[in-house]
């Protein structure tokens, strides 16, 4: 499980992006963090992966207290709305990239990488370069490259926004089932009412670096908790 503990970020003495948030995300679940513009879903998500440093509070993986581990040796493990890929590497380069940086033998880097790139259904085109793939592709190696490091938890920042309405759909659905496959947890954030409501087991709803409501998109829809979750969701926000 992913737990956070009175968790809060502030930017400046008048600016807090995260306020005490308290919130544990059970393991090999689905969760959506889900909120309007500014209500700080990404920077939960930066201080989870370590690439954003919490101003106080407690971040526990797995009973591990990683609050102020380096990004790399947490577990955790994030993909990018514009998946961030090399665009001067091969797919296969790309995967095996942070294996380098690890310092594992060239052989070994490259036989971990093809093997995931497999499994993503993209072992065919592991020495295609970005540029030369399509968007659903792109997502299928740069969740291979995520997956690489072996996280227990993968943090998805708004993973299908830069994708067309179509593909949109149809790798909301591949998301989802990588979830169920990989049986790790998924944390994905996502400004659509809709998107998590499609993905999730567990919605989160922020607003102004508070949790409004913690709960399945049955509930979450059906019993708002606040005046704000019942305009949000029902999209009059
Ligand atoms: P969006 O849906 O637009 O991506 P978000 O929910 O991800 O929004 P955050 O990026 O987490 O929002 O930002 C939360 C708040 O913190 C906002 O008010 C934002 O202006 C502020 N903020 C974020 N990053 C910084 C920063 N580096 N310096 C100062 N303020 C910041
Ligand atoms: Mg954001």
């Amino acid at each position: 499980a992913v737990e956070l503990i009175a968790l809060t970020k502030r930017y400046g003495p008048s600016s807090v992006a995260v306020d005490s948030i308290d919130l544990r995300i059970a393991p090999n679940s689905y969760c959506c963090l889900l909120g309007p513009s500014g209500c700080g879903k990404s920077t939960t998500l930066r201080m989870i992966a370590g690439h954003e440093s919490t101003t106080s509070g407690d971040i526990l993986l797995e009973n591990r207290n990683i609050t102020t581990l380096p990004a790399a040796s947490r577990g955790t493990a994030m993909m990018f709305q514009s998946f961030a890929l090399f665009p001067h590497l091969t797919a296969l380069d790309n995967v095996a990239f942070s294996l380098k940086m690890k310092g594992e033998d060239k052989a070994g880097r490259q036989a971990k990488a093809q093997a995931l790139l497999e499994r993503v259904a993209m072992g065919h085109l592991a020495q295609r370069k970005p540029g030369e793939l399509s968007g659903g592709q792109q997502q299928r190696v740069a969740l291979a490259r995520a997956l690489i490091t072996q996280p227990r938890v993968l943090l998805l920042d708004e993973p299908l926004s830069a994708l067309d309405p179509f593909l949109r759909i149809q790798m909301r659905a591949e998301l989802r089932q990588w979830q169920k496959d990989l049986g790790l947890s998924f944390i994905h954030v996502t400004h659509s009412q809709e998107e998590a409501m499609a993905l999730a087991d567990t919605m989160v709803v922020m607003n102004q670096g508070l949790i409004e409501q913690v709960g399945s998109p049955h509930e979450v829809y059906n019993r708002p908790a606040t005046e704000f979750v019942a305009r949000f969701m029902g999209g009059h926000n």
